[in-house]
């Protein structure tokens, strides 16, 4: 990965290309989501000088996909402009990804005459119209319970929403391991540990263009290309000048038993936009994980990312591989009991065991930031996952190979274009009220 090599590569990249084949490129954060996707599809592209950094190897204990389960279906259709289209088909067709893809069906549920319920009917006449004949319409509790046996003694008067019999979930952590499997077996090389996390970029004589990464142990890798997809550690690594803010969500678990996991296999993943959601229980684990739905929270602090003049005030993410005996506050964890009392009753007041905050960044208008940085040549953004990229591992890995290849649409890198200060203004962003800030709620913190 010398100099040399640098230049040598450099006269092979095609116009509009950010690199060629034989291109040396480094993916920090290549244990993760976005960026083992990345490495994925340029490795399957034949790329042959691809490196992942990662502070934890696959499947990095950082990633907010390492975890039992995530939802994905075949309804997210249109999401990340366009991209999530193929993303289930993916989920259930490609080697790598297909034995971790579950599909019991999806519900996606609200209060009927709320916002949520205008926008899950838009979304039901879209899917309608694309001809779909895998989706209907709940409107009322008895609607659902037909689809839900198990909500049988649930308190879901007064809910509606939609049904969707195509996809529900897959097992994040097992798929994320499975690509960092591929990827050994493609010839990717690695670094993990001290040597794999990032310090700070290496740039030219002139400052003009990022040749490389330099790690906290003083090791330095060269490249052609730099990737950074470091998730909600993106922003305080480079100065990101406000786009992405780094928020954590919250789960816990309740270990069932043999009988009680067995009762709810193959039942539907339910969302419900103000409790929360919950999925079938792990196949051989029988741990049945629980999240609430809320804006996230933020843990603000004084630091300097690479780039920034001066130390700046911004979420900096609190590893919970590094902070084991962090629990969850107080206040999400009454929202999984309320969640559990409305939906399981039965299970009310069991131990919730496991429970762990997980971090992300969001943008304002919900999309990536996937895109060369203005300011270094040879730096690739792709991060902004908007607390919604794991459904999308089998190809967002794709949409940055694309950017590098010159053959990402215009439509779409015009929406994962670098836009500090731009806003939402088409209102596609999570809206709602602005994130508590950890400190401001008890209940998490048992190492001091
Ligand atoms: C509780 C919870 C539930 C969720 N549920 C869903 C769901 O149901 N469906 C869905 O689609 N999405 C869900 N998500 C969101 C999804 O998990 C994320 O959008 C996605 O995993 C983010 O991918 P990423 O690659 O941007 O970040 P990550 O997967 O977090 O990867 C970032 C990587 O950067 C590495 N890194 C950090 N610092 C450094 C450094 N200094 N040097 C080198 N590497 C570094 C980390 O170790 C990590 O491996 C959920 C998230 C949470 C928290």
């Amino acid at each position: 990965m010398g100099q040399s090599a640098s230049i040598a590569s450099h006269q092979a990249v095609k116009t509009g290309a950010l690199a060629s084949r034989d291109s040396s490129i480094i993916i920090v954060g290549g244990g993760g989501t976005m960026g083992s996707s990345t490495a994925l599809h340029l490795a399957r592209r034949g790329y042959t000088n691809v490196r992942i950094l990662d502070v934890y190897e696959n499947p990095s204990l950082n990633s907010a996909g390492n975890d039992l389960n995530k939802i994905a279906g075949a309804d997210a259709v249109g999401l990340f402009g366009g991209a999530s289209d193929d993303a289930w088909v993916a989920w259930t067709t490609d080697p790598v990804f297909m034995p971790y893809a579950h599909s019991p069906g999806k519900l996606e549920l609200t209060s009927i005459g709320s916002a949520g319920a205008k926008h899950l009917r838009e979304k039901y006449d879209k899917l309608i119209s694309l001809g779909r004949s895998d989706i209907a319409w709940l409107a009322n509790e008895d609607d659902i319970r037909q689809r839900a046996p198990h909500l049988a003694q649930a308190d879901i008067k007064g809910w509606c929403g939609l049904y969707c019999s195509t996809g529900g979930w897959v097992a994040a952590r097992d798929a994320l391991n499975s690509v960092g499997y591929e990827l050994r077996r493609l010839g990717v090389k690695t670094a993990f540990g001290t040597a794999g996390t990032f310090k700070e970029l290496i740039l030219s004589d002139d400052g003009k263009r990022c040749i490389g990464v330099k790690c906290i142990d003083g090791t330095e890798w060269n490249a052609d290309l730099v990737v950074l997809a470091a998730g909600a550690w993106s922003p305080v690594l480079v100065d990101l000048k406000g786009q992405c803010t780094s928020k954590c969500w919250v789960y816990a678990h309740i270990q069932l038993t043999p009988e009680e996991a067995d009762a709810m296999r193959g039942i539907p993943t339910m969302y419900n936009d103000t409790y929360g959601f919950f999925m079938e229980p792990h196949p051989t684990l029988n741990l049945l994980k629980l999240c609430n739905e809320f804006p996230g929270y933020t843990n603000l602090q004084k630091v300097q990312p690479f780039g920034s003049p001066k130390p700046i005030t911004i979420s900096v993410p609190r590893s919970h591989a590094a902070n084991p005996s962090d629990t969850i506050p107080t206040e999400s964890l009454d929202d999984i009991k309320r969640l559990v009392s409305k939906c399981l009753p039965h299970l009310a007041g069991r131990p919730l065991i496991n429970q762990a905050m997980c971090w992300c960044t969001d943008t304002d208008d919900g999309q990536w930031v996937v895109c060369e940085d203005p300011r270094w040549k040879g730096l690739v953004l792709a991060t902004g996952d908007s607390g919604h990229t794991f459904k999308m591992l089998p190809v967002v890995g794709g949409q940055v190979a694309d950017l590098i290849e010159g053959k990402l649409s215009e439509e779409r890198r015009q929406l994962w274009r670098w836009r500090p200060g731009v806003g939402d203004p088409l209102g596609t962003g999570r809206g709602g009220p602005p994130p508590k800030d950890l400190s401001q709620v008890p209940g998490w913190r048992h190492d001091s």
